[in-house]
This record gives structure tokens, C-alpha cells and sequence, in this order.
């Protein structure tokens, strides 16, 4: 049987083989990984987890095996609204608080809610793959909005509202996946001032916020536009990704839209993992891990800035990131990162061709992905020698 030809068009518009490829050579024998977002095994405090879920186990609730409520168990969304009072001084209502199963299945609910066939919205110009894939399954027209190191070009911006009928604007401002970048303070102000006065809605999506290489504080465009923002938080990358536990926030008549979406998306999170995730976040050493989880991290990329300016031809550059997981190489406009992935893998090495991040595959072909969040010292040092050799 032709099962393929089974499948409908949403499917075959997702091209993901090649993400599945290169996320895949993580833990390969031979082969350093700078290509899957994992994060570093000695980040994760086990030793909490593992406490929290016995502390939870030891109630002995059986509420832990049944249904529950879609947007989330109001313990959490509680400890989540007390979570971003903490860390980002927001004046959150819990009741506008909904408990997701991760980012990635929120992003999908919002696109189904929002983006009808042919609608636009627009994205940075480079972007995370999986949300490329819920926009295409909606046969959404997806705008690249062009950015340089310091995030989205404003004026740009101005030119793309004006010139489409914009349905939603999907942003990731803060450490950006892939390109490290971050949307400067005077944008923010900007942009925030723009969405108020055009009505505009903005799905911003802020999973790399609290790995920050600094001390300095970073607005989320949530908290300079809160009628016009839907943020989604998650805890994959301070607790753990298999937990599958994040959030999302906005204006109320939006979260209760998306919150009866989940009926027919997840129904709810995982109730075991949502109960744990409350006891995490109301221990003290929560808090100090994402702190040391930050300091790992900046090593690292450390070590990766260090590898590249030994290792890298001159003909390619990259902006060094303030926090994240990420670092964008950059080529000159000649060169084909599928193929040099091919070459790459041949000599050792995988990375994220940079096709796979933009909606317009011709403007990936020059760009890299690099991760350094879960490769250990050693091989980032020699990671980068490897690729730079076939560069
Ligand atoms: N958004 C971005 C930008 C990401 O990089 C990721 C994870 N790599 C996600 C969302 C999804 O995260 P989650 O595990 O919470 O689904």
C-alpha cells in the first residue's frame, strides 16, 4: 500500500526529515553533536526531582491518576503566577494563568486559533523550527520580519503591517533559537508601542529567558504590552524537558479560548509531572540551580567563542550571545549548508542546517546553527576544529 499517499496535504507541507536527521545525531558514537537543544545532563538537579516526586507520591492521591482540569491544576498556576511575581515582577491573576505540556503543543493550539488558510504571520527572519511546522500545517503565509543582532528591524516591521493584513506576529525576543540574538530595550519600547496602537497580537515565546549570561534584567514585551502579548513560558529548559510542563499567559478572553482549545489538543497536562513541578518551584535551590545552570552554560559558550575565533575562516562571522543555547555562523552568500551538513557528518561533527529556521529556505543556505548547551568542553573545542575544516 501507498500509506504516504494516504496522508493529507497539512503532512506533506511539514518537511521534517531532515530535522528528525540531524536532532538525531545526539549521543551517535563518533559523532559531536552540535545540533540538538538538549541540556547539559550536569544542569539537571535530579536529586529534586526525585525528592519532589516522592514527596508527591507520598500523599497518596489518587487525583494524580485521573482527569483533570484543561488549563491546569490551580496549585500550579498559583505557583506559576508567584513564579513570574519572583523572577520578572509581573502582577499575574492565576485565572490567567493555563498550565501547558510544554511550549511546543501551545504554539500549535495558538496557530490552529488563530491563522485560518492564506492568513499571515509574521516571524523573525530566522526561527524555531517546530512553530514553522504548526504555521505551514495551517497553510498560513508565513512574512519573514528581518532582523540583525539586535533582533527584528522596527521600521521593517512598520513596512510589513502596513503592506499585510497581519493575523499574529510569533516572536522569540530573548536569546533567540537560532540565532542567539536578542531584541534590544529601545525596540521593545518600540514594538510595544506599535502593537497597542494597531490592535496587533503578539505570541511571544521566551523559553531561554533565565539562561542569561548577565546580571541585567531583560522585559519581557509582555510586560510593556499586556493586552496585546500571549506569553508562553516552560519549564523544559530549567527543570527538565521530559517533565513536559510550561505555561502561557495574556489577556483572559484569549487564555479561555485556548484553554477550551485543549479538549481536543492534550485535554490537560500531565497531572503526576504538574504536581511535581509545584513542589520544585516552591524549594529555594529551584532558584539556585537555574543560576548555576546559567553559569554552565555561559563556560561553554565560552569555550565555543574561544574554539571559533581559533578555528573559523574568515569569511563567516556570528554575534556573540548574551545567554540561551545558541550561536548563528554565518557565510558568505555562496555557500550551502546542506551540503557542508552532509561533509559534516562525514568528518564527525553534526550541527542545524540554517534552512530549517527560515520560512524562505534560500535565506538558511549561508547559516549554521550551533548548540553548546549539551556537548561537554572537550568536544565543543573540537566540534568546532572538525566543522571548521570542511568550511
Ligand atoms: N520554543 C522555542 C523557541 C524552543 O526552542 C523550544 C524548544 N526547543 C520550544 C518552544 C518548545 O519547548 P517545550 O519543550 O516547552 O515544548
Amino acid at each position: 500500500m501507498n500509506y504516504i499517499k494516504k496522508l493529507s496535504e497539512r503532512n506533506r507541507l511539514m518537511d521534517s526529515k531532515i530535522v528528525r536527521d540531524s536532532l538525531s545525531t545526539f549521543g551517535v558514537d563518533n559523532l559531536i553533536s552540535l545540533a540538538a537543544g538538549h541540556p547539559a545532563a550536569e544542569s539537571l538537579d535530579y536529586e529534586l526531582f526525585k525528592e519532589s516526586v516522592d514527596k508527591v507520591l507520598g500523599k497518596n492521591d489518587l487525583s494524580l491518576m485521573n482527569y483533570s482540569f484543561s488549563n491546569g491544576i490551580p496549585q500550579l498556576r498559583e505557583a506559576v503566577a508567584r513564579f513570574l511575581k519572583r523572577t520578572q515582577n509581573l502582577e499575574i491573576d492565576s485565572r490567567s494563568v493555563g498550565i501547558s505540556s510544554g511550549s511546543q503543543v501551545t504554539i500549535d493550539t495558538v496557530c490552529k486559533a488563530f491563522l485560518d488558510e492564506g492568513d499571515v504571520v509574521l516571524v523573525e527572519e530566522c526561527t524555531f523550527l517546530a512553530a514553522l511546522q504548526s504555521m505551514q500545517s495551517c497553510k498560513a503565509q508565513i512574512v519573514p520580519i528581518p532582523m540583525d543582532s539586535e533582533g527584528i528591524i522596527i521600521s521593517e516591521y512598520e513596512r510589513l503591517i502596513e503592506k499585510y493584513d497581519v493575523k499574529l506576529t510569533y516572536l522569540i525576543p530573548t536569546f533567540q533559537n537560532p540565532s542567539g540574538y536578542t531584541l534590544s530595550e529601545q525596540r521593545r519600547t518600540a514594538l510595544a508601542k506599535i502593537i497597542k496602537y494597531n490592535d496587533l497580537i503578539v505570541l511571544e515565546d521566551d523559553p531561554y529567558g533565565h539562561i542569561n549570561f548577565n546580571d541585567k534584567q531583560i522585559n519581557s514585551i509582555y510586560s510593556l504590552a499586556a493586552e496585546n502579548v500571549i506569553y508562553l513560558g516552560t519549564f523544559s529548559k530549567s527543570i527538565g524537558p521530559g517533565l513536559r510542563v510550561g505555561f502561557y499567559t495574556g489577556p483572559f478572553e484569549l487564555i479561555d479560548q485556548i484553554n477550551a482549545m485543549r479538549f481536543s489538543v492534550d485535554v490537560h497536562a500531565n497531572v503526576l509531572a504538574q504536581n511535581v513541578v509545584v513542589e520544585i518551584l516552591d524549594n529555594e535551590r529551584f532558584y539556585t540551580n537555574v543560576k548555576k545552570m546559567s553559569s554552565i552554560y555561559k563556560v561553554r559558550k565560552d569555550i565555543m567563542v574561544e574554539a571559533l575565533n581559533k578555528y573559523l575562516p574568515e569569511s563567516y562571522s556570528y554575534a556573540e550571545p548574551e545567554g540561551g543555547m545558541f550561536i548563528w555562523l554565518q557565510g558568505e552568500n555562496d555557500i550551502d549548508s546542506d551540503l557542508i551538513y552532509k561533509k559534516a557528518i562525514n568528518n564527525g561533527v553534526s550541527f542545524v542546517p540554517g534552512t530549517l529556521f527560515t520560512p524562505n529556505k534560500l535565506d538558511g543556505k549561508n547559516k549554521l546553527r550551533l548548540n553548546f548547551s549539551s556537548p561537554d568542553l572537550k568536544s565543543i573545542d573540537e566540534g568546532i576544529k572538525k566543522l571548521s575544516e570542511i568550511l
